[in-house]
């Protein structure tokens, strides 16, 4: 049998970290299993639910390189579909009208309060007689439907994460509304647990891998599968992640969404790699820089871990920053070419911009760095303090004095990585002064502080445009 996974996520807001860990988790094991990867957008909430939002989930998938099989199947699309199945489930009497008002359930509720009971419908409407029924209805009162839910019963579930899960009827909150509010004898819209229960039998689904947050949602749906006689498929319930502080990760309290990420700078393969770790660690290799194909292949549900997973900001940093490294100069020129355009700057050459990359590449942390750390080679830094103090010695500026002769006296072509030592080398013999000190006076000239990327291939890329004069050249008409 064809073995099929989801994701379906509630369009209610941007792609976040959470559904984006729950889509890569599908997505792994459906490629280990040789299975499909299937999207259900359940769009059945419609006030919060925007289509916008459905965009962004999509399109956040395909960034992280999350393709899907078949065309994304909408929840919205389906309302008769589910009601035909409640009402299937009122024919064979799992499920019934059940008309407590508002004010009914919050009196009930208070109640419960006091004694400090745990929310709990009383399943009051139960066993209404046909009569009991018209004439609720004759009075104008709503209804829900609800699915009963035994009291008595025992839910297990083998978790392909957690092991064996027993759930007891009498802790679901009483019997199980199905349907919003309507009128007469009509069925109002399709709730989650039902919904989620139809369509995962449309769509054949074998494998359902979620939050733990759903672990109760799982007890419920599996009493409506058994009502509606469908097949059962494998459930696994992933650990919640979590802050620093090792509370639930708010979209409040944090950097959440999946667009922050790629704004900050992370690059999806190093995301995606990263995420794969956020509850998740492979049995049979230390390595962790892996792409999603060597994941899948390492990948299995039993080793996902039970207790919540800390998101790891400096793990993540490290490992985009491997990723960087690694990265093909002329893809990374792409990306980083595209802050140059937002910035305004303006460079000599593509081979210029290629040999800044790779001068850059290997302290870059994030994508976005490219901007702080190639600024000083597209704009004349000032002299900073360090720098200023540097050159009030006057042996340190008299440095400068011999490099900027030389370069003017010489009027170098094409200075290259060795032509530069090599007038280090010179002058350093035909002055008597320490290579150190001059590498030092050409840092502060070109960089206004004592730090900075190689100094040597640097001095190659400001040569191209005679930046390298007009830097050292500024250094005696400071003030
Ligand atoms: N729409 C639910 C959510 O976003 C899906 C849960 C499920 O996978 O069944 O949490």
């Amino acid at each position: 049998m064809e073995k099929r996974l989801r994701l379906a996520p509630s369009p209610t807001g941007l792609f976040h970290l959470g559904t984006a860990r729950t889509a890569l988790f599908n997505w792994l094991y459906a490629k280990k299993i040789n299975g499909k990867f299937l999207i259900r957008i359940e769009d059945t909430d419609k006030v919060r639910s925007k289509s916008q939002y459905t965009k962004n989930i999509l399109d956040g998938l395909k960034w992280l390189g999350l393709n899907w099989d078949e065309e994304p199947i909408k929840q919205s699309e389906r309302i008769s579909v589910y009601k035909k199945q409640i009402e299937k489930l009122l024919e064979i009497g799992a499920a019934y009208r059940c008309f407590t008002s508002e004010e009914e359930i919050a009196k009930l509720r208070a109640k419960q309060k006091e004694k400090g009971l745990p929310p709990k419908h009383d399943n009051r409407h139960r066993d209404l007689t046909r009569e009991q029924i018209k004439s609720f209805i004759s009075q104008g009162r709503t209804s829900v439907i609800r699915f009963k839910i035994n009291e008595d019963i025992e839910i297990k579930w083998e978790d392909q994460i957690r092991g064996l899960i027993t759930w007891k009827g009498k802790d679901l909150g009483g019997d199980l509304v199905l349907s919003r509010r309507a009128l007469g004898y009509e069925i109002g819209d399709p709730l989650y647990n039902l919904a989620v229960v139809v369509d995962d039998n449309f769509m054949n689904i074998t494998h359902v891998i979620r939050g733990e947050d759903h672990i109760s949602n799982t007890a419920k749906q599996i009493l409506i599968y058994k009502a509606l006689n469908y097949k059962l498929p494998n459930f696994s319930h992933t650990p919640l992640i979590l802050n620093n502080e090792g509370k639930k990760l708010s979209k409040r309290s944090s950097v959440t969404s999946i667009d922050e990420f790629k704004d900050m700078g992370y690059l999806p393969e190093a995301f995606v790699n990263y995420m794969a770790f956020l509850g998740w660690s492979p049995k049979n290799t230390d390595k962790e820089i892996l792409s999603l194909e060597e994941i899948s292949n390492f990948f299995d549900l039993p080793d996902i871990n039970k207790a919540g997973a800390k998101f790891n900001w400096e793990k993540l940093n490290w490992i985009n920053s491997q990723y960087i490294k690694k990265m093909d100069v002329i893809e990374l020129h792409k990306i980083i070419n595209k802050y140059w355009n937002k910035m305004g700057w303006v460079s000599p050459s593509f081979e210029w911009d290629l040999k800044l990359i790779s001068l850059l590449k290997d302290s870059m942390v994030l994508l976005s760095d490219a901007i702080a750390q190639s600024k000083p080679f597209f704009l004349l830094p000032p002299i900073q303090k360090e720098g200023q103090d540097f050159l009030s010695i006057s042996e340190n500026k008299e440095c400068l004095r011999y490099i900027l002769n030389f370069l003017k006296e010489k009027k170098i072509e094409n200075l290259n990585q060795d032509k530069a030592k090599e007038i280090i080398n010179k002058i350093s013999k035909d002055q008597c002064i320490k290579k150190g000190i001059l590498m030092k006076s050409l840092r502060v000239a070109f960089f206004g502080s004592l730090s900075g990327p190689d100094l040597i291939q640097s001095w190659e890329l400001f040569a191209e445009n005679k930046s390298d004069i007009i830097r050292v050249g500024r250094c005696f008409t400071l003030p």
